[in-house]
């Protein structure tokens, strides 16, 4: 599902946890397994220097563990940049469960798992990612609660998605209004990859604006349901990176934007939801840069789904999260511009940035 410099198939030939590139400085890994559920899954907890690590749980049907071990790496790591940039007192962590969400998805499976989580004591807090619902983190609940995003009648935040989107269609605005001089989306052709919990209610946003929105997945009955919701048009052809589009929004999976897409991609800009959407940061960034392609750096523009889960551990009120989630819109547009007087790529920016509050907290702390 990701990639990174190392090929996947190659990574045997580098030391497996700690020669890792996505490893970067991973303050613990946990491998959990139970033989009587079946459960295999890694913890990554990255960084806990401005708080718990808060990240989503994903159940994949990963080809091989070394994918896993890499897609959680990068994921938690993700989540470190996430929460600071966003201004949250949190740290970055992520967990993946290895297996089909659909077939192999039990309770009991998530009862083990979030026995698991609290073995940590709190260090990691768990979420809703790709392959959960809001009712897994609610069985979660029943055995740890070092789980966030259940359900709004047991007290918690709900799905985080609709705030996600809503983050990611400020983001989209703010990276408009920097590359075509207007946050008007009216009349904007648009490209949603994905069309789950996330894309849907992009495409709900973007509809409603007037955008002429085209919807691209690989599940033919949410292309229909959504398409006869929305009015959106269905993407049917062979090279959905080549359609004559304005705005390409990756909310299905990471690693979009590669060597074998970026040159393909007509969009004039990239604003999604889908963490990691770069194969390999520093090359396709730099690639898109130098095409003239404005990248939303997909850790700031996703960040609603984790500031409404925020809320929930944070006590924060829901104007709050509105406001917080309406400022990604002023942090892209600040970001866009600084990679334009740094000639660094935007995802560089944003990094930057992020980097900058977690040093900055450490030496408070040290
Ligand atoms: P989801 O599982 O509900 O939806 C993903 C959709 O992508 C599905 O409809 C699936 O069929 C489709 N898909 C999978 N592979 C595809 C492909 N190759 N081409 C086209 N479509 C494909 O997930 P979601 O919750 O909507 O999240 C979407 C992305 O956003 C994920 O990468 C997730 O990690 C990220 N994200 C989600 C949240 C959130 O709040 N849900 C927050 C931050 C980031």
């Amino acid at each position: 599902m990701t990639t990174n410099i190392i090929p996947v198939n190659e990574m045997h030939k580098v030391d497996p946890v700690f020669g890792q590139i996505s490893f970067d400085g991973h303050e613990q890994v946990v491998f959990c397994h139970d033989k009587d559920t079946g459960l295999k899954a890694i913890i990554g907890i990255h960084n806990t220097i401005l708080g718990p690590a808060l990240g989503g749980t994903r159940m994949w049907n990963y080809t091989n563990e070394w994918e896993a071990l890499n897609d959680v790496l990068r994921l938690s790591r993700g989540m470190s940049f996430k929460s600071s940039i966003s201004g949250l007192n949190l740290g970055g962590g992520k967990a993946v469960i290895i297996g089909d969400a659909k077939t192999q998805k039990t309770p009991e499976l998530m009862r083990r798992f979030g026995a698991f989580v609290h073995s940590l004591s709190g260090k990691y807090i768990t979420a809703e990612d790709v392959g959960m619902e809001t009712s897994d983190m609610d069985t979660v609940r029943e055995v740890t609660p070092y789980v966030a995003g259940v359900s709004e009648s047991k007290g918690g935040s709900g799905n985080p998605s609709p705030n996600t989107a809503y983050g990611v269609y400020m983001g989209m605005k703010a990276a408009a209004k920097f590359q075509f001089g207007t946050e008007n989306l009216e009349g904007k052709k648009i490209l949603v990859q994905g069309i789950g919990h996330v894309g849907e209610i992009l495409v709900d946003h973007l509809t409603k604006e007037g955008a002429l929105v085209t919807i691209s997945d690989i599940n033919q009955d949410r292309l229909l349901d959504v398409s006869s919701k929305y009015g959106s048009k269905i993407y049917t052809g062979d090279d959905v990176y080549g359609l004559d589009v304005d705005i390409y929004a990756p909310c299905a999976l990471g690693a979009t934007i590669n060597n074998e897409t970026i040159h393909r991609i007509k969009a004039k800009v990239i604003a999604g939801a889908a963490n990691n959407q770069l194969a390999n940061e520093l090359i396709h960034g730099q690639l898109l840069k130098e095409k003239g392609i404005i990248y939303a750096p997909d850790f700031l523009i996703n960040a609603g789904g984790v500031i409404n889960i925020y809320s929930e551990l944070a006590k924060i009120s829901k104007e709050e999260v509105k406001q917080k989630t309406e400022n990604i819109y002023n942090t892209a547009l600040e970001i866009f511009h600084l990679s334009d007087i740094n000639k660094s790529t935007t995802q560089q920016a944003a990094m930057s940035i992020a980097q900058k509050r977690i040093d900055d907290r450490k030496k408070e702390k040290a």
